[in-house]
């Protein structure tokens, strides 16, 4: 039977590695802090020392880290994804990264004789939850097609996109489009209350006409009731905005509205909320 490894256990990687063993799937898996790896291991993980060590012991390893630097590291750095890397042996990372990052990861894999596929996630903490993420994955097919299994049971809705790139370009678009619409309904809340409107009439419109959204409701209850606990942390939405910004240079498009918003998301990691929900840019725009 095949046996697989994860890499990456926090608000995302940690509940989509615990569904991959409720589905009775053999799991190795390794967080820089070990501590995390303990929920995992109680649901039958075997905990390892280092991500060399995940690969080494697995087919197809899983990851699901921070941001770019974090990819980089884990992927080519010491104890790190190559070094255990082997003929035929799969890599499927989940992190929302950039291109280059991505390609660059994809040829070290490839040179070390295995497979690489790039597979950002749309969907947060409670999707990841319930198995019902929308997986955008790009690079090797035949790793596409033999991952598909565990990537539906961490999803609902995959799609292949092409070659190394396209899955993170994907990614940037749609939390670029996200983090948007995010900086925009905490300023037009802002905006009502301080015009003397009620944040509960502002989101009832909102929620009756064709602007209504799940992101609005769900995300404007708890602004309502100031609650930021992290679904997705504030530094990693400035981090993608970050990237469509240079996505944005590399291909020469104009994103004026995204560059604002981006404006936003980079005031309210200076003024601390990095670690809150990204909705707690709304502090950031109110008074
Ligand atoms: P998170 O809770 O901050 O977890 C980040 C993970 O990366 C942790 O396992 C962390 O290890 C690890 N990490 C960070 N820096 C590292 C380094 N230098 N070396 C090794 N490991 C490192 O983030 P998350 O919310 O799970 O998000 C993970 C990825 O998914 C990000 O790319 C994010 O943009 C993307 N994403 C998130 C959501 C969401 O709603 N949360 C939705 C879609 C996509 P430690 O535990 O040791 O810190």
């Amino acid at each position: 039977m095949a046996e697989y490894g994860f890499l990456g256990l926090g608000i995302m990687g940690a509940p989509m590695a615990a569904n991959l063993l409720r589905a009775g799937h053999g799991l190795t898996v390794w967080n820089r802090t070990a501590e995390k790896c303990e929920p995992l291991v109680n649901l039958g993980a075997k905990k390892v020392a280092t991500a060399r060590e995940v690969v080494a012991a697995s087919d197809i390893t899983f990851a699901m880290l921070a941001d770019p630097a974090a990819a980089e590291r884990v992927a080519l750095g010491p104890d790190g994804v190559i070094e255990g890397m082997d003929q035929g042996k799969g890599y499927v990372d989940m992190s929302t990264v950039d291109e280059a990052t991505s390609r660059d990861i994809s040829e070290a894999v490839v040179g070390g004789g295995g497979r690489f596929l790039e597979a950002p996630v749309s969907g947060t903490k409670k999707p990841a939850e319930d198995g019902n993420l929308i997986i955008l994955a790009a690079g090797d097919e035949d790793l596409y097609t033999e991952a598909a299994p565990l990537l539906d049971v961490m999803g609902k809705k995959r799609m292949f996109l092409g070659e190394v790139g396209q899955a993170s370009r994907m990614k940037l678009v749609v939390n670029m489009i996200m983090g948007g619409m995010m900086a925009s309904f905490c300023e037009g809340l802002a905006l009502g209350s301080k015009g003397g409107l009620r944040g509960e009439d502002i989101l009832d419109v909102l929620a009756s006409g064709a602007l209504a959204n799940s992101m609005f409701a769900i995300k404007g209850a708890l602004i309502g009731k100031g609650e930021y606990t992290p679904a997705f942390p504030l530094k990693h939405m400035q981090k993608d905005l970050r990237l469509a910004e240079e996505l944005g240079d590399i291909l020469c498009q104009p994103i004026p509205a995204a560059e604002a918003a981006s404006l936003v998301f980079t005031r309210a990691l200076t003024e601390g909320l990095g670690d809150e929900d990204f909705s707690a840019v709304f502090k950031t725009v109110t008074d």
